[in-house]
């Protein structure tokens, strides 16, 4: 379980965040809504240990974690494979980090997510969607048990977006892993979650925060 305890963040003079708290529970998909530059990713860097706030905590599993990266699973806005290493490489190198590999695993959700044969690509050889989708599977097999995501599908067209949405969703729920999304796309936070916390203000803090109705509203069946 994460939670985050009244945390503020600055940068000089400005300040991003104030006095923000939530938490994610085990096995939960949660997102994080809010227009372009209230301090999504600001708080992605936060719970990835990237910045250490100004004041207040954030505790993993009953261990606080401020300004320590390793704790969960941080998969950056812009694109995180590293271009001089192939598919299968980068997706273990999220597990070698934290000193684990996993090679069957990774060459089993390669061939899940469609990418069979691209093992020994490397990033510029791939679609946007395929590079997300291997950005992904580092994610999923890595061995934190909280996964956050930075608008993981905002680079996507419509159908690559839907498919890449639904094969989250898919792994999601094989994995029982707790996953953070942050996004500023309302539909997609309404389609992919169980509770939604809504940030507005400058500086931002939780203005709403809900459960989303179940079941959720599917659309498979569109294309
Ligand atoms: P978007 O939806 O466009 O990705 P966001 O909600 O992720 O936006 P942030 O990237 O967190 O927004 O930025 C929030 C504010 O923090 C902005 O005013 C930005 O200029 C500022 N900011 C973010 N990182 C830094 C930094 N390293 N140094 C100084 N200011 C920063
Ligand atoms: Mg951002």
């Amino acid at each position: 379980k994460l939670s985050v305890k009244k945390i503020t963040k600055s940068f000089e003079e400005n300040k991003v965040l104030e006095e923000l708290s939530f938490h994610v529970n085990e096995g939960e998909f949660v997102s994080i809504l809010g227009p372009s530059g209230s301090g999504k990713s600001t708080l992605f860097h936060l719970i990835g240990g990237l910045y250490t706030p100004d004041s207040g905590d954030i505790w993993m599993d009953g261990e606080r974690i401020n300004g320590q990266r390793g704790s969960i699973s941080y998969t950056p806005q812009s694109s995180s494979l590293l271009p001089w290493r192939t598919v299968l490489s980068n997706i273990l190198l999220g597990g070698e980090i934290v000193g684990q590999k996993n090679e069957p695993e990774a060459l089993r959700m390669i061939e899940k997510a469609g990418l069979k044969g691209y093992e020994h690509s490397y990033p510029y050889e791939l679609s946007g969607g395929m590079k997300q989708r291997v950005a992904f599977i580092r994610s999923l097999l890595s061995p934190q048990s909280l996964i956050c995501l930075d608008e993981p599908f905002s680079a996507l067209d419509e159908f690559t977006r839907l498919e890449m949405q639904n094969w989250l969703l898919s792994i999601w729920e094989e994995y029982k892993r707790s996953i953070l999304l942050v996004t500023h796309n309302i539909e997609e936070a309404l389609y992919l979650s169980d509770r939604i916390i809504v940030l507005s203000g400058k500086p931002a803090k939780v203005k709403k925060e809900f459960i989303v109705p179940f079941p959720r509203p599917r659309q498979e069946s569109i294309v």
